[in-house]
């Protein structure tokens, strides 16, 4: 460290943190593999883009003015989509900036929060920046979540519940028993909590109703969407937060930043949820395309988890931190998961139909070679 720095005491909680496990940049790949034609499949992004609704209604956009930093217009469309009050919700510089403004405004250092192994890497790394200890209860064999673990676990009454049902990384999603058994194992013990809902809108119509669910067992709760995956806004940064009730969503809205959400990404996200044509379109023709690689990956050997989500989780037998470097050699950016235990696994975006191809031939020359 040099001089200057030496009597400068950063926060040991975010020094210390692991960095968040990104996809990689299409230059970094273009770089790595010589090609332009890369197959962008670390972000579950959506490749049909967005609504064209979306871009004519950002035409009259104008970026000299601040947007309203509550959000007004979109918290009603959303209230009025959900059939809830608009003073329950948090609109948020994607979700992402939620799971940071929920574990300020829930954590203190010292305080316990669990999650699942493996887990969506915030849901671990914003708990650690504010001080608290995060236990993880890892999968089980089947892609199944361990309800058993969680709900003892839950017992312990941590402060902060993080679950994403559709499951990123795996793609499963909890069934409406399994839901209210978790609720019913945290409810009365001043647990928060969180369940991350970003591939809802994958997950088909039998998806437990979590708002009706959440709220019959009586608990704190938090439920997270976004407009970044289905919706195909990922570039404009907006997803939002249903709490259980005003006061806690107040307090969540003073743990962010006011001016979070830009004027573009508010125009943008009332015309993506006023499409809903558009957005079921685009997740049957994912469906199609979700079905087509499980299928060819099984065919060719590989063991697949099921999936509600835009994503696969696939054991690749080896170490799929080398499978990812011999796919990125040809192009394709996958992300190789790196957490403990889970090594052998990568987690692949639905692409186009010819993204698939290219992946599933790459991947098995990758094992052949083996
Ligand atoms: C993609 C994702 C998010 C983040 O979404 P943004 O709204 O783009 O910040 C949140 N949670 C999970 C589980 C995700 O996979």
């Amino acid at each position: 460290m040099s001089d200057a720095h030496a009597r400068l005491r950063l926060n040991p909680h975010v020094a210390a943190l692991p960095p968040y496990n990104a996809g990689l940049s299409l230059d970094v790949a273009r770089r790595a593999s010589g090609r332009d034609d890369i197959a962008r499949l670390a972000s579950n992004e959506n490749p049909d883009g967005c609504s064209p609704r979306v871009l004519e209604a950002l035409r009259g956009f104008d970026p000299s003015r601040y947007a309203d930093p509550a959000c007004t217009a979109l918290r009603e469309a959303i209230g009025a989509f959900l059939g809830a009050e608009p003073d329950r919700i948090v609109c948020g510089n994607g979700s992402e900036e939620l799971i940071a403004a929920i574990s300020r405004a829930a954590l203190e250092p010292g305080r316990d929060v669990l999650t699942v192994a493996p887990s969506f890497g915030l849901h671990e790394i914003e708990p650690l920046a504010a001080g608290a200890r995060v236990r993880k209860i890892a999968m089980r064999e089947d892609f199944g979540f361990d309800l058993a673990a969680l709900e003892e676990a839950l017992r312990n009454g941590p402060a902060l519940f993080f679950l994403s049902s559709p499951w990123n990384p795996v793609g499963p999603a909890l069934n409406e028993a399994g839901l209210r058994r978790l609720a019913e194992a945290a409810k009365g013990l001043g647990t928060l909590f969180v369940l991350d809902e970003a591939y809802f809108e994958y997950g088909g119509d039998a998806l437990p109703d979590a708002q009706r669910i959440l709220g019959e067992a009586g608990l704190p709760f938090v439920i997270l969407r976004t407009f970044s995956k289905a919706y195909g806004l990922a570039g404009l940064r907006v997803g939002y937060a249903l709490a259980s009730d005003a006061a806690l969503a107040r307090t969540i809205a003073a743990a962010k930043t006011p001016f979070n959400v830009n004027g573009a990404a508010q125009i943008a996200a009332l015309a993506a949820l006023a499409d809903q044509d558009w957005m079921r379109a685009s997740v049957a023709k994912l469906e199609v395309r979700r079905g087509a690689l499980a299928q060819g990956l099984k065919k060719a050997g590989f063991r697949v988890a099921p999936s509600r989500t835009n994503f696969l989780f696939v054991d690749t037998g080896g170490d799929s931190a080398e499978a990812a470097a011999a796919l990125l050699s040809e192009g394709i950016i996958i992300k190789p998961w790196r957490e403990a235990g889970f090594e052998r696994f990568l987690r692949v975006t639905i692409g186009t139909a010819s993204d698939s191809e290219r992946f599933l031939a790459a991947l098995i020359r990758w094992r052949d070679a083996q």
